[in-house]
Parts: C-alpha cells; structure tokens; sequence
C-alpha cells in the first residue's frame, strides 16, 4: 500500500466505511471491533494514522495520554471498568495488521469467560 493511501480507520474515520462507533471527539475514535476476541472488544484510534505505537514522537505525547484516557472511559461507560486489557500490536511479528495506531479494549463480562489470547 502507498504512504499516500489513507488507512482503513482512516476510511473509517471519513465515514468511507462503515462501522459500530461508540464514542468520538476531536482527537479519536473508538469502534467495536468486526471481529471481537472477547465479549467487550472495542479500538481506540486516534484520527491521526500513527501507523505503529513506535513511530510516535516526543510530540505525540498528549494524543498517546487522551487515547489512554479514553479507554478507561468508554469501559467504565460500557460497565467492565473493574476488569479490562489493553493490548498494542506493534508490527506485523506481534500480529498487528493495520497499520494506524489503535488500542484494544478486551473484557469479559462474565467472569468463567476467558480472553482468547490468539491474535492478541
Ligand atoms: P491489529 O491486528 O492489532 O492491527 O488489529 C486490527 C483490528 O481491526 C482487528 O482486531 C480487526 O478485527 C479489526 N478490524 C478490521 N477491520 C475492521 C472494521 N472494518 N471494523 C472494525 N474493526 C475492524
């Protein structure tokens, strides 16, 4: 794919495809996942397509902090604010497979449930 070529979440982002979002602002955007490894699987994408977690700069620092933030947020909001995963791909090896910065959100609401750990 060309450099130039906007990313998927970036599409997304654009309202080019469509998709389950269930909190933006000025800076993000959280989905649910197509393809949920966990009861609650959510991605946190920050509008600007950092393609990966160590491309970021010094000057990243506050949009690195928000899309922290707000992962806390939309689990307390989604109710597994006492037991949920982050997870960063960082690179095709660690299974990343789109390459614009994302956090996962990964909980289950149902405690004898487990995190399916493949691709995570
Ligand atoms: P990663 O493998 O860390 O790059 O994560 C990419 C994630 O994006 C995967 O969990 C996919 O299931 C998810 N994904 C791919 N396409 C879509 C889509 N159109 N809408 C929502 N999630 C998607």
């Amino acid at each position: 794919m060309s450099d130039n070529m906007p990313t998927l979440f970036t599409r997304i982002i654009n309202r080019e495809i469509p998709a389950d979002i269930v909190y933006e602002d000025d800076q993000c955007i959280v989905i649910n996942d197509i393809a949920p490894q966990a009861p609650v699987h959510m991605l946190v994408i920050p509008r600007q397509p950092i393609p990966r977690l160590v491309d970021a700069t010094l000057s990243d620092q506050a949009i690195l902090g928000h899309l922290m933030w707000v992962a806390g947020e939309v689990a307390r909001v989604a109710g597994v604010d006492e037991a949920f995963r982050l997870v960063v791909n960082n690179g095709a090896n660690a299974g990343q497979t789109v390459f614009h910065l994302h956090l996962h959100v990964l909980a289950s609401k149902d405690d004898r449930q487990q995190f399916t750990e493949a691709q995570l």
